[in-house]
């Protein structure tokens, strides 16, 4: 019966055809298709069904060491750190166009591989992989040094170099933005670049590559290796030719990075981890606004984001209407085949996901919290996960202190703003945070006291090309998009040169 509360259709239904091929599957290094060394592949799944969609070419240190050498030859000897920073943004301009030009067919790939919605993906995923490809074409010709002042006879440079080889490795819940937020301002500083992408999602940023190719990448450049974490993954993370790793993950996985990194070679570590966002609504607000808002913070994406806002804090007194009215919410979440139209929510990833998620809702049940909507699996077929919401949360719950990365939202009750600062802190991760108030006092009070990378003020996900993200505690080292982002990937240089003869001396 709780099935029928949420619309099960489209899930039920056969799964619609996706509107587009397979054309990739192999690793793509020195700008070739190749197999891997090995000759192995593994299977990529539709999230809707869990049938193979592609056998991809499985990539491991063997062809992780391909790919770098491929890579290093590019930096070593090739043109690109070389040539004017103008070409290499043209380069990238071009390359924002060929996704313009290919927008559909690269949504349909990404949603037949991720299972989120078509919709999504096509007007706002790869839209704004296009549009951070172009932020940071733009950025390529305005990097520059500076000249600083020194005492004594001596003229300082201070040059801004690449590092060269940047080994990238992204996970599968945007794997389109990660490999913009990742490849953009690497290739734009002028490195060369091995990407390993996540086992569950290796098809669109393999087509995608290809069109940088085409818009005129020189070999090498970029090289993508399908394959998984322990393998791929470690071997790229303790490469000694790769001079620098930036990771998206969990935290566990990120401790594990920094490790190989600091053992093999030193080289430079940006991390972007896990979250536990609190999503503060105060008792001025508009109840109806912020129940929507609070529900696109966790259940956008199947509830899949880093930064999702999973401890929902709510002011006492507007508690009981906003719990009930979450729940209409939730029930008329549209869940089913990411490809049909007005679908919200698809499929979780993988099985393990959606058993993860399934253990989570256990805890919350098991642990003393309200289950006020949802709790299991919709459907018999795919991963599919009814929007599921928990009342009566406390902090020191399973559900209110780990990553649950699925659709299950989480109702805290508080009376004091110096409580809900104190209960929103106490927290290991502090990657971001809603606040819903129209006092401006409380905005910016919340706004500092926040240990987190983002406070999204009376909105939520809004992750525009110039806006930094990244986080606090265990959420993450460094930041990513905007200009801070370009340091990452940039090697500091200072060149002091004896001034002889000079007029004044
Ligand atoms: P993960 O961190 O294990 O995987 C992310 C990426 O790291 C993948 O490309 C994977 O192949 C790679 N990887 C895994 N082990 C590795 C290793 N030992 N060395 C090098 N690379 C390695 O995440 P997951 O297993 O896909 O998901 C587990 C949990 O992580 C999720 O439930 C969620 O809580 C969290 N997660 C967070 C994000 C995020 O954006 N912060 C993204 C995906 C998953």
């Amino acid at each position: 019966a709780i099935l029928q509360r949420f619309s099960t259709a489209a899930a039920a239904e056969e799964p619609i055809s996706p509107p587009v091929q397979v054309n990739y599957t192999q690793l793509l290094i020195d700008g070739k298709f190749v197999d891997s060394a090995s000759g192995k592949t593994f299977p990529t799944l539709d999230p809707r069904t869990g049938e193979v969609i592609a056998h991809v070419s499985e990539g491991d240190s063997e062809d992780i060491d391909r790919a770098v050498l491929a890579a290093r030859k590019a930096f070593d000897e090739g043109p690109w750190p070389k040539m004017t920073a103008y070409e290499r943004s043209r380069i990238l301009f071009r390359f924002a166009d060929l996704i313009e030009k290919h927008n559909d067919e690269i949504a349909a790939l990404e949603t037949w591989d991720n299972g989120k919605p078509y919709e999504q993906a096509a007007n706002v995923e790869v839209p704004m992989l296009a549009r951070l490809m172009r932020y940071y074409a733009g950025w390529a010709d305005k990097i520059h040094g500076l000249i600083v002042p020194a005492d004594g006879p001596h003229h300082v440079q201070v040059l801004h170099e690449p590092i060269g080889v940047a080994g990238q490795i992204i996970p599968w819940n945007f794997p389109l933005l990660m490999f913009s937020w990742k490849v953009g301002p690497a290739l734009a500083c002028g490195n060369t670049v091995v990407l390993k992408t996540a086992e569950q999602t290796p098809l669109s940023a393999l087509y995608v590559s290809k069109l940088l190719y085409e818009a005129g990448l020189p070999e090498g450049v970029l090289n993508v290796v399908s394959g998984f974490g322990p393998t791929a993954g470690a071997a790229l993370a303790s490469h000694m030719d790769v001079d620098k790793i930036a990771f998206t993950g969990s935290t566990d996985t990120g401790k594990i990075i920094l490790e190989l990194a600091a053992r093999s070679n030193l080289k430079s570590v940006t991390l972007e981890l896990g979250g536990k966002s609190p999503f503060i609504v105060m008792d001025d607000a508009d109840v109806d606004h912020a129940v929507e808002l609070a529900h696109f913070a966790l259940f956008f994406n199947q509830g899949q984001c880093c930064c999702a806002g999973s401890r929902t804090f709510v002011h006492e007194r507007i508690y009981d209407e906003f719990v009930e009215k979450s729940k209409a919410r939730a029930l008329k979440r549209v869940v089913g085949d990411p490809f049909k139209k007005g679908v919200e929510q698809g499929p979780q990833i993988d099985e393990e996901q959606f058993k993860k998620i399934l253990r989570y809702i256990r805890y919350g049940v098991d642990g003393g919290a309200s289950l006020v909507t949802g709790g299991d699996r919709l459907g018999d077929k795919g991963y599919y996960i009814q929007p599921t919401i928990f009342s009566d949360v406390q902090d020191g719950m399973k559900i209110a202190q780990e990553e649950i990365f699925g659709p299950v939202q989480s109702i805290l009750k508080f009376n004091d703003l110096k409580e809900v600062i104190k209960r929103a802190n106490a927290s290991q991760y502090g990657l971001a945070a809603g606040v819903f108030t129209n006092n401006l006092n409380t905005a910016n009070t919340l706004a500092r006291a926040l240990r987190v990378g983002t406070v999204w003020v009376n909105c939520f996900d809004v992750f525009d090309a110039a806006i930094p993200f990244g986080g606090y505690k265990q959420s993450g080292i460094g930041r990513e998009k905007g200009i801070d982002s370009l340091k990452n990937y940039l090697q500091i240089k200072a060149v002091v040169t004896r001034l002889k003869n000079a007029a004044w001396l």
